[in-house]
């Protein structure tokens, strides 16, 4: 059987606590591709972009690649590079019909500046281009702010379950294989999301041990329970004041609503039930760059609040000032975008070395 699919990636995370907005060059200058150009950037990356081609041949689905944009976090992003990139999807959309079923990877995220969640507004028109019975298949990083939208809108949402992110290509896969079982099975998505209370530091977002490993396990085993066709945990992007930002679950049930709400809701006490496990204690400046100095070898210290993958601007100079306070001499990484004045300043420095953290992971 061979099934017309299609595939689309506008992602950003929107940093609104700095000065910058993105720009469509941010994009022109990262990722920016349209129909069949985009398969040989993206089939073997490790992202969910790739995971939906792979998924797409793995089950003989036939695709109609549509568009994919990507860009470093920065600001909010322009009003007319929004327009600009959605309109393109839209447009393609359109003229790729009839088509029967779309996967779309967000970031859940994005800020622009006329939309508090600009992936909510995309959502929206894509919804009222296809119409409601249409399937759609979303995927979001950990870090969407999850606004009600992005679970009652698509078909299906399917969120990354590691963090460092290393499950991009698998959640990408996953959403293919489920658009498959939709199309030839007639399984029927359901899903249930519920908001909690809770902000996670990123410093306890780490997925391979401590609290959200213990929690992600539960995760995982309850993606396995028959009748549950898929289930999600997004701690949400702290760097973002929106009114969505925060942990979310979505529980994806077959054809149950009582079932998926019943599961969002034991997960989201789960999770709750945790949160002063995922307290992070974290020393304060002088105490940290102390510690580090009584350390042998080499250490990192990290400013998470600068942290130039999550929009920051890569400007801090506070850890800076409390190295120079301190007389310390060698063995220190800083982190900033290229030509960033904390490294040019650490750099100067008799006796120590700066390096630069040109394309950041977040
Ligand atoms: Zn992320």
């Amino acid at each position: 059987m061979v099934l017309p699919d299609s595939c689309t990636n506008p992602t950003l995370s929107s940093n609104t606590f700095t000065k910058t907005t993105t720009t469509l060059q941010h994009f022109q200058d990262a990722f920016l591709h349209y129909g069949e150009d985009l398969i040989p950037v993206w089939q073997d990356a490790h992202h969910e972009l790739g995971g939906f081609i792979a998924g797409c041949r793995e089950n003989d689905l036939e695709m109609v690649p549509l568009l994919a944009a990507w860009a470093t976090p920065h600001g909010p992003l322009r009003d007319e590079a929004y327009e600009r990139i959605v309109g393109d999807l839209l447009a393609r959309l359109a003229a790729a019909a009839p088509l029967d079923g779309l996967l779309l990877a967000l970031h859940g995220a994005m800020v622009s500046e006329s939309y508090r969640s600009a992936d909510s507004e995309t959502l929206r028109r894509v919804r009222a281009a296809v119409g409601p019975h249409f399937p759609l298949i979303l995927s979001l990083d950990m870090h969407a702010n999850v606004a009600p939208e992005m679970a009652a809108l698509p078909t299906a949402t399917i969120v990354y379950r590691t963090y460092p992110h290393v499950d991009q290509r698998a959640r990408g896969v996953e959403c293919a294989h489920l658009m498959a079982r939709i199309l030839r099975e007639r399984v029927r998505p359901v899903q249930a999301h519920v908001k909690l209370p809770l902000l996670m530091h990123i410093v306890q977002q780490y997925t391979g041990a401590g609290p959200l490993a213990t929690i992600f396990a539960e995760v995982e085993r309850l993606t396995q329970q028959p009748g549950i066709l898929s289930a999600s945990l997004a701690p949400g992007y702290i760097y973002a004041d929106s009114p969505y930002m925060g942990t979310s679950v979505i529980v994806v049930a077959d054809g149950d609503w009582e079932r998926a709400e019943s599961e969002a809701r034991r997960l989201a006490q789960f999770v709750f039930d945790k949160r002063l496990e995922l307290n992070a204690a974290l020393p304060d400046v002088p105490t940290a760059v102390a510690q580090a100095r009584a350390i042998e070898g080499t250490v990192c210290l990290m400013d998470c609040g600068d942290n130039i993958g999550a929009g920051g601007p890569g400007d801090s100079t506070i850890i800076l000032e409390e190295i120079l306070k301190q007389h310390v001499k060698t063995g220190f990484f800083a982190g900033g975008r290229q030509d960033g004045s904390p490294a040019r300043a650490l750099h100067s420095t008799r006796g120590t070395c700066a390096v630069h953290q040109r394309w950041p992971i977040h």
